[in-house]
């Protein structure tokens, strides 16, 4: 069997000692040290360079950490505590930053700060060895792993231990393969949303029966949660600041909060397994966040549900089990909610769908289904017009799907042979 090569990352927890919780400190803190600095020095080549002198040269991860070894046996030596690979990698990450900042894909690099980002993570690009139940961390030692049997022990490449609502964590990147197969049948179409978090139709092929399917509601655990962040909210902002208490309730607060954020990532990652390991083609919706913004609660909703991680998700894990993720046509926004899925007249003015209306009744032809499911459907619709939509997509600059996988159109009839599927794809502004 063919394999494809690819680097991956695991994250788990870590069981360490009072001892080791010290270093790994020291560990974050020189973090921030070494980019803090970094970014100072950064900061005045930029200025410089702004006015009409000579221009200066910015200074690249290597320049700065020859110089930080410089100052560091004088103005530095508590560095020597943790290994040197800590600083290193803390301005190649800064490198990073700036240069995405120069290619206008980010903002300026922030100065880090313990008490507003607080503790953060530090990086190692060599060294770190891993056991069957212990990783080692050079110049920290052997530190406990709490789950056991599923991380790689060959070919690691690196390691970011990382600190969150006091529990450590070790991500650590290496060198595997999978073995490459196609899934040659099925189409699907996922609507994301609030009342349904993933609503699913699906079909395995143009002629068969559609399955209707919603992940597992956590709508009652996410509110549930909100509610007591709210409560905790109110109690911290009365306690006097720098108080035992008020650190206390913060800890609390964040264990809260990783919890609500544990439960949506573990329903996204099991939908999108679920997806691009079934179908050959999956469509999720693309969503319009910026437009969602202007109502406060419902962009909280959207930012605790994390779907802009889920398409992440849905995009390289088509890649690694040979499906394909698309969305539906980028510019005129496809109106998967307003659009009837079965004869395909899409509501306009006073008809249009509001947020609380849960179901869809199409005025042209009488046709009834829940709301997100409806959505979902006329998303299976874009999947399975792929073809339509292929063809189109050879237009410089239309960006129709992020990612192609080689993927066999076999198993599906051509668009052309069906009556309703080109119509749709010119609806949605394709030449077909
Ligand atoms: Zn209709």
């Amino acid at each position: 069997m063919k394999m494809m090569p690819l680097v991956r990352g695991w994250k788990t927890e870590l069981a360490p000692t009072p001892e080791q919780i010290t270093l790994f400190m020291k560990g974050c803190g020189t973090d921030r040290f070494a980019y803090n600095w970094g970014l100072a020095w950064n900061e005045n080549v930029y200025l410089h360079n702004q006015l009409p002198h000579e221009r200066l040269k910015n200074p690249s991860s290597i320049d700065l950490h020859k110089e930080l070894n410089k100052l560091k046996k004088e103005k530095f030596p508590w560095m020597y505590e943790v290994t040197k690979q800590a600083p290193q990698e803390a301005l190649r990450h800064l490198e990073t930053a700036f240069s995405r900042f120069f290619k206008r894909l980010g903002g300026y690099p922030n100065f880090k700060s313990r008490k507003k980002h607080g503790i953060g993570s530090f990086s190692l690009n060599d060294g770190v060895t891993v056991y069957s139940d212990h990783v080692a961390i050079p110049t920290i030692g052997d530190v406990r792993l709490k789950e056991r049997g599923y991380l790689p022990s060959n070919h690691v490449l690196g390691a970011t231990v990382s600190y969150k609502a006091g529990r450590w964590f070790i991500s650590i990147q290496a060198k595997t393969a999978i073995p490459v197969k196609i899934i040659e049948d099925g189409c699907s179409g996922t609507d994301v949303g609030i009342k349904h978090h993933h609503a699913t139709v699906s079909q395995q092929t143009i002629d068969s029966k559609e399955k209707e399917e919603y992940t597992r509601d956590i709508t009652p655990q996410i509110k549930q949660l909100q509610r007591e962040l709210d409560f905790l909210d109110r109690k911290i902002s009365h306690k006097p600041e720098g108080s035992k208490r008020k650190e206390l309730m913060k800890l609390k607060r964040q264990r809260k909060y990783k919890r609500l954020s544990d439960i949506v990532n573990d329903s996204n990652h099991k939908h999108s397994h679920y997806l691009t390991t079934t179908f050959s083609k999956n469509c999720i919706e693309r969503l319009n966040i910026r437009g969602m913004v202007k109502n406060h609660d419902l962009a909280r909703q959207i930012q605790v549900r994390a779907f802009g991680e889920f398409g992440r998700q849905m995009e390289y894990k088509a890649g690694w089990y040979g499906s394909m993720t698309m969305y539906p046509p980028e510019g005129m926004r496809y109106p998967s909610t307003q659009r009837c899925s079965k004869c395909g007249h899409v509501l306009e003015g006073d008809e249009r769908l509001g947020l609380s209306d849960r179901e869809f009744v199409c005025p042209r032809c009488g046709f009834r289904k829940e709301r997100d499911l409806n959505s979902g459907g006329n998303l299976c619709a874009v999947a399975l017009s792929y073809r339509a939509i292929r063809k189109a997509a050879t237009r410089p600059n239309n960006q129709t799907w992020r990612r192609e996988v080689t993927s066999p159109t076999q198993g599906l009839v051509p668009v052309d042979e069906t009556s309703n599927k080109p119509e749709m794809a010119q609806e949605c502004g394709l030449r077909v």
